[in-house]
């Protein structure tokens, strides 16, 4: 089923061992996210290993809400961002300082970390916020060589989680395997009882076969093929494949409701310069466009939408 554009992600845990694993490609989200944005080579790998990341990362969550995972970069990228919705629906985007010079050879570090201010950064945005509830938001500094390690140090700092990524993305493939230690004392009843030493060793065994695996193989191998090919020998629960999509959350109404936050004074200066408010999104290219009269309309107070001449009827 690799050629039908649908993207998987495959959930398993080791048999009797505290570990469990994910493998995913989502290549067909990851080529729709590029359809309006081109981005150089470098910048490209990293945006597309973040997409993948926040997906894994997203179901492996117990969280109705959005994930939303950000590098903010001190160089020539200002910023990369992916957001993940509970039903795993991604967007992502990446945004260039003005004077931009991107090598091919261009690392993470220098393209984000140039000066030692980079930072990485996880929000939870639950889906059901009760009134003046703010979204949870881990930030730290930018730890590690590739988007893998980054977030594998912001796991273990921040949730105490020892989780391993392998994560692969060029122009159009992006696919990554996670796999993660679970504490001794979250398992099921029916799970037989085991050691901390077997767990560990369960552990090591399952990262020695992952970090066997190549970036080129990753890119080029389907799932199904990557999860025999690593794991045969071992004795593995699969869950039922979910399935990623490409879903950008923009409308007009949230444009409207930035507007109306922008003030009355903005939006009117802008209106007399430009002759119209326009809007593009930064993640799926919609555009928005607001002449005098849908800007007025952001600005009508309740009393004026009573006074005569406007459509109440008596
Ligand atoms: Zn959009």
């Amino acid at each position: 089923m690799s050629n039908t554009g649908q993207d998987t992600l495959q959930k398993f845990i080791f048999e009797n061992a505290a570990v469990r694993g994910e493998l995913i490609d989502i290549s067909a989200t990851w080529r729709e996210v590029q359809t309006r944005q081109h981005y150089p080579a470098p910048v490209r790998k990293l945006l597309g290993e973040m997409v993948a990341a926040a997906a894994l990362l997203s179901a492996n969550l117990k969280f109705n809400g959005s994930i939303i995972m950000q590098i903010h970069g001190d160089g020539p990228v200002r910023l990369l961002v992916v957001e993940c919705d509970a039903e795993l629906r991604l967007r992502a985007t990446a945004k260039l300082a003005p004077d931009a010079v991107i090598g091919d050879d261009a690392t993470l570090t220098d393209l984000l970390h140039a000066h030692g201010k980079g930072r990485f950064i996880i929000t939870l945005d639950p889906a059901d916020k009760l009134p003046g509830q703010q979204p949870y938001q881990g930030i730290v500094p930018l730890d590690g060589g590739d988007v893998a390690t980054v977030i594998e140090n912001y796991m273990l700092r921040s949730e105490q989680l020892d989780t391993k990524l392998w994560l692969a993305a060029d122009e159009q493939s992006s696919r990554g395997l996670l796999l993660q230690k679970l504490p001794l004392h979250g398992g099921t009843a029916e799970a037989a009882p085991i050691t901390a030493d077997e767990a560990l060793e369960t552990w090591n065994r399952a990262v020695i076969l992952g970090s066997t695996l190549k970036q080129e193989e990753l890119l080029n191998t389907t799932i199904e093929v990557l999860m025999q090919r690593l794991f045969w020998e071992e004795t593995i629960r699969v869950f039922d494949p979910v399935h990623p999509s490409f879903h950008c959350s923009c409308s007009r109404e949230k444009v409207g409701n930035m507007l109306q936050m922008l003030g009355r004074e903005e939006v009117e200066s802008v209106l007399a310069e430009q002759g119209q408010v326009a809007i593009n999104c930064d993640f799926c290219g919609q555009h928005y466009a607001y002449d005098a009269v849908d800007c007025a309309q952001l600005f009508i107070t309740p009393s004026e939408a009573l006074l005569p001449g406007s459509e109440a009827k008596h």
